[in-house]
């Protein structure tokens, strides 16, 4: 019985390494990735889930899917502009080009006139200080939780004889007070409006515990005063951080402190005021009203400003730090700040993000109404279906409850997963039993095919 098992007539690995596709295919991918190719269709011949004579077709069909990566670029028609499980922000043209070009070898850290190593991410860090006069100095690393870690570690007030202070209070330092106190300042003050959760479960406050901070939390969910900082503020206080609730919006009885109110109460304790506005707003957006930026935050009297870089801002995944000169030397200086060092593909994103037009998130917060109308008329005629008001979103924590008014194309609900498995993939947003097509982040280039996959879908559908 056992010699009849067809499974034992499996082909063998050297006879599948010698297929003409498989040596064809060997110019491109490494023998690695053959192998683990041919070993996964063997195993699934084994298991009964393919037949025997199903193994060198499968192997050839998954040596031909010709990306590089298993990463798949998807057309973006939710409306919503900074899509985290759609990797936040598109590069711009310019970021996109500048990442080319800094992938092979390149000169981030070579002074190419004098041959010497030079400092990393002085382009990227020049573009952020043009683009926010307010800052005496920039760091960008890893991300926006990165960010504030750094920060929160770097950066800690009088409380103990070690510790010097961030301003240049010498009384300070010769405080007898401070000076005999031997505790280290680890309470980091912050509201309980503003204790937030990022995403995926992450909780800012778990994140800044790992450092052996302590969350010192004032006021109550909806509240918070400036007396409830005041006093909280003890030996043992490192700092007072002030979170931007991105993701969420309290309304109603509400009330929390200024930055420019917290500032104060830094000054009289000679204690660093930081701030984690989340999104990056370098100045003022009128389509964003309450949405805080950077520029305000510095003005207001924060020692150092902290956002991400592929939120509002539009770039690649990056937390900037911006702010007083002595503030970001010490987070730039501190161990930590190596082991979230900012790539060269990231630094060059980044800097062409900031110094080029052609941004998509903030052109698709700013889309001319009339023209994101007739595209999407266009589009409903195209493929027979009817044009519904919608309103997009920010997203990826930010501008909370804000909606972007415009239109969608209405389709069935079951075409979502096809669109969403389809060539070109379309991800769109359902949304009451609706399958909804939102062209707002869409670039207009791709309105045809749009067109054409819909068309597909709903014929397949009858
Ligand atoms: C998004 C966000 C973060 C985390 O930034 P990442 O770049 O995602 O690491 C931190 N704080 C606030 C207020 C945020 O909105």
């Amino acid at each position: 019985m056992v010699e009849s098992d067809p499974r034992r007539s499996i082909p063998r690995t050297d006879s599948l390494l010698s297929l003409p596709e498989v040596i064809a295919a060997g110019e491109n991918l490494s023998y690695a990735t053959i192998k683990s190719i041919i070993a996964e269709a063997q195993s699934a011949a084994r298991a009964g889930e393919i037949t025997v004579a199903e193994v060198a077709p499968t192997i050839i069909s998954r040596l031909g899917s010709s990306s590089a990566s298993s990463l798949t670029p998807v057309l973006n028609a939710t409306g919503i502009l900074v899509h985290t499980n759609l990797g936040r922000a598109p590069l711009s043209p310019a970021a996109q080009q500048a990442v080319l070009d800094a992938s092979g070898y390149v000169d981030v850290e070579m002074d190419l006139v004098t041959g010497k190593r030079s400092k990393r991410g002085t382009g990227a860090k020049a573009a952020l200080l043009r683009a926010c006069p307010a800052a005496g100095d920039a760091l960008v690393v890893n991300n926006g939780a990165a960010a504030l870690l750094l920060a929160v570690t770097a950066l800690r007030g009088r409380g103990s004889a070690a510790g010097s202070t961030v301003g240049t209070d010498l009384a300070a330092a010769s405080d007898p007070a401070v000076v005999s106190s031997a505790v280290s300042p680890t309470e980091i003050i912050v509201s309980r409006g503003e204790l937030i959760e990022i995403g995926a479960g992450f909780r800012l406050t778990d994140l800044m515990t790992t450092t052996g901070a302590r969350l010192h939390e004032v006021g109550t969910t909806n509240r918070t005063h400036l007396t409830d900082y005041a006093n909280a503020v003890g030996p043992r206080t490192a700092s007072l951080l002030k979170v931007h609730t991105s993701n969420f919006r309290v309304e109603g009885f509400t009330s929390s402190v200024q930055v420019s109110e917290l500032r104060g109460l830094a000054d009289d304790h000679s204690l660093p005021l930081i701030v984690d506005l989340g999104s990056g707003l370098f100045t003022h957006d009128e389509a964003l009203p309450d949405e805080p930026d950077i520029d305000a935050a510095l003005r207001a009297g924060a020692d150092v400003v902290i956002v991400s870089g592929d939120k509002l801002l539009g770039g690649p995944q990056a937390g900037l730090i911006l702010g007083r000169r002595e503030a970001v030397q010490r987070i730039a200086t501190h161990p930590l700040a190596r082991a979230m060092r900012t790539d060269k593909l990231t630094l060059a994103a980044l800097e062409a993000t900031i110094t080029h037009t052609g941004n998509p998130v903030h052109d698709a917060l700013h889309i001319d109404l009339d023209e994101l109308r007739r595209r999407t008329e266009t589009l409903a005629e195209a493929v027979g279906a009817t044009v519904v008001p919608h309103d997009g979103r920010v997203g990826g924590g930010g501008a909370p409850g804000v909606p972007l008014p415009g239109w969608a194309v209405e389709l069935p609900e079951d075409c979502a997963a096809a669109l969403r498995t389809g060539d070109p993939t379309i991800v769109t947003r359902v949304h009451q039993g609706r399958c909804l097509v939102d062209l707002r982040c869409v670039p207009a280039s791709e309105d045809d095919r749009i067109a054409a996959a819909i068309a597909r879908v709903l014929a397949a559908n009858g």
